[in-house]
């Protein structure tokens, strides 16, 4: 058994001050009154810190030079760690568009590196528009096929998340079977107007990738206003959005927008490429597009877009909290509960309750990351 004292708790929407946090057997046991601690019991003092549940990243590239694109477990596995030393405890695999036969090749690798920090892949791709296309190789995007349906869910549950442009040809069909085995299916790189939109959603799509990345927007035709997938999104009732909230990619008013419409169905995502933790002017890769690292944020060479971030998740804890005001069980909430759900991870991760995993992030007075720890293990741990 140990017991954290002396640390500030976030604890669902409260923080809480004069509590222990005790651990035993890889869960969270129990949330005590300070002045109950048995003498005896293995105690460490965090005054000073915070303890908040682990992050949980939906949308990750790569990390500290490293990328999952890579097929190859020892560059996983420097991903995974990079970002366990930003607070994330669990995370999805992201892959950027790409064409068959590469895309079996990092798949047949990431089944090697999956397990309780690597959730599952999210392909971000290829099933997308050509003209939102972003970083992505547009010669490797292409419609979904109920064959491909199959062969994705013959992985075996690897592939948890497919983003889709939801106006292709065979998307409805596609998000059926997905969504009917438990993958959740995002719309996103895509000119979807409403009637695309719900008919992917008739058919179990339940996601939003990055808001206003690579969105269609609002469009006149004559008088007529035709609201895109960006307003869609916005007024929709059910669907969960991500924010890439970098400091970069959004400014502060559309994240309130985002923040007011969807309230506790906004996710804040890294996006982190391989760019993320590294120094300025470092070249990566997202696919076959040549990206670097410029400004604290990822920029595709030889064009005026981003290319993914290059802020992990605590960056955009940090980010929602001290800079736009978000109190900090909301940006915790963004960052690791409502993610949690997402991933149907809620019965045992995202929350600092009895019962929870013991994966837990600890802050420092800035919020940068001290120490990590999964189950009950540290996987990161810099407090000395
Ligand atoms: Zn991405």
């Amino acid at each position: 058994m140990t017991t954290f004292i002396g640390a500030r708790l976030v604890v669902d929407e409260g923080v809480v001050d004069d509590h222990a946090l005790v651990i035993r057997d890889g869960l969270i046991e129990a949330i005590i009154p300070a002045n109950a601690v048995a003498a005896g019991d293995e105690v460490h003092d965090l005054t000073g810190y915070t303890i908040v549940p682990g992050l949980i990243d939906l949308h990750v590239h790569g990390g500290g030079g490293y990328s999952f694109d890579d097929p190859d477990p020892a560059a996983h596995q420097q991903v995974i760690d990079f970002h366990a030393r930003h607070g994330v405890t669990t995370m999805q695999a992201s892959l950027v568009s790409a064409l068959p036969a590469d895309l079996d090749r990092q798949l047949d690798a990431l089944a090697l590196s999956t397990g309780d920090a690597l959730h599952g892949v999210h392909l971000e791709g290829p099933y997308l528009a050509v003209s939102q296309c972003g970083a992505h190789n547009p010669a490797a995007l292409r419609p979904p096929t109920p064959d491909e349906a199959d062969r994705l869910l013959g992985r075996n549950g690897l592939i948890t998340m497919v983003t889709v442009a939801p106006e292709l040809p065979g998307v409805p069909e596609f998000t059926r079977r997905l969504t009917s085995a438990g993958v959740v299916v995002a719309a996103g790189h895509s000119e979807a107007r409403a009637p695309e939109l719900n008919a992917a959603v008739d058919n179990g799509l339940t996601h939003l990738t990055h808001l206003w990345s690579c969105q269609s927007a609002l469009v006149r035709e004559g008088p007529w206003r035709l609201p895109g997938l960006i307003e869609e999104s916005l007024a929709s009732t059910h669907l969960v959005g991500e924010i890439i909230a970098d400091g970069h990619h959004l400014p502060a008013t559309l994240i309130e927008i985002a923040r007011r419409c969807l309230g506790d169905r906004l996710v804040a995502v890294s996006d982190a490429t391989a760019g993320a933790g590294m120094p300025e002017g470092f070249r990566y890769r997202l696919g076959v597009i040549d990206c670097e690292v410029a400004s604290g944020v990822g920029m595709v060479v030889g064009a005026n877009a981003f290319g993914g971030s290059t802020t992990p998740l605590d960056g955009m804890l940090a980010h929602l909290h001290q800079a736009l005001g978000w109190p900090l069980p909301e940006a915790v909430a963004a960052t690791s509960t409502r993610p949690a759900r997402v991933l149907n991870l809620a019965d045992r991760k995202g929350r600092l309750t009895p019962g929870h995993d013991a994966d837990l992030a600890v802050l420092s007075p800035d919020l940068t990351v001290g120490a990590t720890m999964r189950a009950g293990r540290w996987i990161h741990n810099a407090l000395g």
